[in-house]
């Protein structure tokens, strides 16, 4: 066997396995070595119905009998609930909010339940407890044999001996001597069960693959930090045989998913910062009346970050800034203004044109308002400014209507954009196409972060051309930890002050069933002429198949209620995601021009709209959203002086709840939110992390500051002084599969 081998050389797979593990991305050994359990379970205490005491966590083998669903009259909620039957007797087993499982669980099936005895005497039952199917002959596998311990115990998890692999290669197999193992559990899918995990991953274990299994983290790292080598942490994070073991496994690929992305960032940020640019050094008075000529006076704030970006531009070398700014703080008047300073100088040699510039928004939508504030921000020092999108290209100004801007031919803009003549491109992803080649390319401006890198910025500009500059905007407040992890190649500017006179946004919880008051206030505010956004967690109403596993109120659905119900003298529309891009950008220009008055969208409207006369916000079932997603939500409602509310509707009435979202109106920023989600619902919950690539393990790294700040730390260190990674062969071909995988933007 070998780590590359595609499973199906080893395993004899039905159709639902195969399906199921293409599900999961597992293709070959190495993957379902890297399939890591969830959790662990203590082995051998299993225990017979008849001897259950109230109160106490057992895990039962037994059948399950007569599963069904139906609502709990008083909280209607569903509930689920069957028997558990074996030689000694039957229990009740009840499962709240988890509809499925009666359809996930036949009549018969064999299966470990392990969970909570709650209730009395004659009416204990098993509280959700958890399932896990078992085949008769596993039931061994749960049998008290009382025979020796296998492990020599001096094998503590943190401490490291000399490293002989061979030791350490699993090798119980005897099935004998189980007493106290741990067995790992594993999501399942549909196919494949947990069990089917813990054979196939055992059988990987004694194959004697991992003999050939080198590590490519250096010795004196893991000796520092006490971690295991990966051969260890390999077998340890499956089938550990103390607790202990399983965290030392899963700390060390937590530090190792750091330490790969700090080498990549921080050499990114190495090469970015070698790489020459164009000195961008327009004359001081010149950014001063370019500041000076916006129709507000720029907070501190802005000027901080103006000097920062300034200086870098300056610098002859290529400027790697992020800046962070809660929704409204004014990251487009910094754009204007570094903008404004590669326009204003002559490309190298030339006494004439421009410098030119790519601004890159993630929608259409965005594109087109970045596009006009634009035109504003220029009024008094016109530029030729392009807008590229999937529907269409604009320029400004037009040749026939001075002040306005006119469409034109893609293939004409390209070619202008080619030549050098027009200043400022904005646009989508379509921006990076091969197709838009720019003549002076000196400065990238990209709104909400993706990730771009050296690479990128490379092939964007001309070949052998200067690095352009970066600059990265960006709303999404994100812990510090994460923070230092995805933005380790950047520099970090906080634009940590509103511009003056908003008036701070009234957020309410609203408890279920108090939404009438809600109503009232946002009917007074929109009779005085303002605007509601209302978002709903999902599109469509839910699937009929999954019954209640999701009862979120829908867009249109809500949208439909709201007409004939609640605001009928309002005229309201949807905004989804899975409208097309025409039909949303229509929907948002009648919104601007105030044709609609109410707005029910999915959490599409996050990403920045700017609806000045939009000053409410209702959030339905909002518990399903992070901290930090409901403050960028509600931050599209603060884009004017007139005083803005947030309603906060959760479905669900738990005290946790409110408590939860009850922070909504005493943190001070989004930052302390998103520290707040990742304490308390996890990393997994933070707003946006399906375009970061970081696995489960990694994510788990990011409540850890120290964990990550060693990682940093070893890998900064290590790059310093062999850059190329030319000493560690090993660490760069892992680093090379890793970036190719790694989601770039
Ligand atoms: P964001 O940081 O969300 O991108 P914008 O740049 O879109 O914020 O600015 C939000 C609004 O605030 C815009 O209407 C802009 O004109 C206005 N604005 C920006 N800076 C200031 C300021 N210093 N004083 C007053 N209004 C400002
Ligand atoms: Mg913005």
């Amino acid at each position: 066997m070998k780590l590359q081998d595609i499973l199906t050389m080893h395993f004899r797979l039905a159709e639902p396995q195969r399906a199921a593990l293409a599900r999961l991305g597992i293709a070959t050994v190495e993957d379902l070595l890297y399939h890591f359990p969830f959790r662990h379970e203590q082995g051998g205490n299993e225990v017979s119905i008849a001897g259950l005491i109230p109160g106490t966590s057992v895990s039962i083998v037994g059948t399950l009998e007569k599963l069904e669903t139906r609502r709990s009259w008083k909280r209607k909620i569903p509930v689920s609930e069957g028997a558990l039957k074996d030689s000694t007797g039957k229990i009740k087993c009840m499962w709240f909010n988890q509809p499925y499982i009666a359809k996930m669980y036949l009549t018969g099936t064999l299966v470990k339940a392990t969970g909570k005895v709650a209730g009395t005497g004659t009416k204990m039952y098993l509280a959700n407890p958890e399932l896990e199917r078992v085949s008769a002959s596993d039931i061994g596998l749960f049998k008290t044999q009382g025979g020796t311990s296998l492990a020599s115990r001096e094998e503590s998890s943190l401490k490291q001996k000399p490293v002989e692999e061979s030791d350490l290669i699993y090798q119980d197999t005897s099935g004998s001597a189980r007493d106290n193992k741990l067995f790992a559990q594993y999501q399942e899918s549909r196919g494949v069960t947990s069990l089917w995990f813990r054979h196939a991953i055992e059988k990987v274990l004694t194959s004697g693959v991992l003999a050939r299994v080198e590590d490519p983290l250096p010795q004196e790292i893991l000796k520092r930090y006490n971690l295991p080598t990966l051969v260890t942490a390999l077998v340890w994070v499956h089938a550990p045989r103390a607790a202990l073991d399983a965290e030392a496994a899963r700390k060390r690929f937590a530090f190792e998913e750091v330490f790969y992305i700090q080498l990549a960032r921080g050499r990114e940020k190495m090469r970015a910062a070698r790489g020459q640019s164009f000195a961008i050094k327009p004359p001081k008075k010149d950014i001063a009346a370019f500041v000076d000529s916006f129709p507000f006076t720029a907070t501190i704030a802005q000027k901080r970050a103006i000097d920062a970006v300034l200086e870098d531009l300056g610098s002859g070398h290529a400027m790697s800034r992020l800046l962070e700014g809660d929704v409204g703080s004014g990251k487009t008047a910094v754009a204007a203004t570094a903008a404004f300073a590669a326009v204003a100088t002559w490309p190298a040699g030339q006494t004439f044109g421009t410098l030119q510039v790519a601004y890159m928004a993630p929608t259409e939508i965005l594109a087109k308002q970045h596009f006009e504030s634009f035109i504003q921000y220029f009024t008094h020092h016109p530029i030729n400014i392009g807008l590229i999108t999937g529907s269409g290209c604009y320029k400004f100004p037009s040749k026939a209507a001075r002040g306005k801007a006119t469409t034109i031919s893609r293939a004409q803009l390209l070619k202008w954009v080619a030549g050098g003549e027009i200043s400022v491109v904005i646009g989508t992803h379509a921006l990076i196409q091969k197709s838009v080649q720019f003549k002076h390319l000196a400065l990238v401006i990209i709104d909400e972060q993706h990730r771009f890198g050296t690479n990128q910025r490379r092939a964007l500009a001309r070949k052998d051309a200067r690095l352009p500059h970066l600059l990265s905007m960006t709303a999404t407040p994100i812990p510090r930890t994460l923070a230092l992890t995805l933005y380790g190649d950047l520099d970090l500017t906080l634009l940590d002050e509103m511009p003056p006179g908003r008036k701070t946004i009234i957020t309410e919880v609203v408890a279920p069933g108090e939404r009438g008051k809600a109503y009232e206030k946002m009917r007074a505010e929109l009779a005085t002429g303002r605007q509601a956004y209302i978002v709903c967690p999902r599109i469509d109403e839910p699937d009929p198949q999954k019954a209640f596993a999701l009862q979120a109120k829908s867009v249109k659905e809500e949208a439909k209620r709201l007409k004939k119900e609640v605001f009928l003298e309002y005229s309201i529309e949807v905004l989804h995601s899975k409208m097309k891009p025409k039909e949303k950008d229509a929907v948002m220009k009648k919104f601007l021009a105030h044709e609609i008055d109410i707005l029910v969208a999915t959490s599409v409207v996050e990403v920045g709209v700017n609806v000045p006369n939009a000053t409410m916000i209702m959030v339905e079932g909002a518990e399903r959203f992070g901290l930090s997603q409901l403050h960028q939500l509600r931050g599209r409602v603060v884009r004017s002086n007139h005083q803005a509310y947030c309603f906060v509707c959760p479905e669900t009435r738990g005290e946790k709840t409110l408590a939860r979202l009850k922070a909504l109106t005493t943190a001070k920023n989004g930052f302390e939110l998103a520290e707040m989600d990742l304490l308390q619902r996890g990393p997994g919950t933070l707003a946006g992390r399906e375009q970061w690539g970081i696995s489960d393990v990694g994510m788990e790294a990011l409540k850890n500051l120290k964990l990550v700040e060693a990682a940093r730390f070893e890998a900064l260190a290590l790059i310093q002084k062999d850059e190329p990674l030319a000493r560690h062969p090993l660490l760069a071909e892992a680093l090379h599969r890793r970036t190719q995988t790694m989601h770039f933007e």
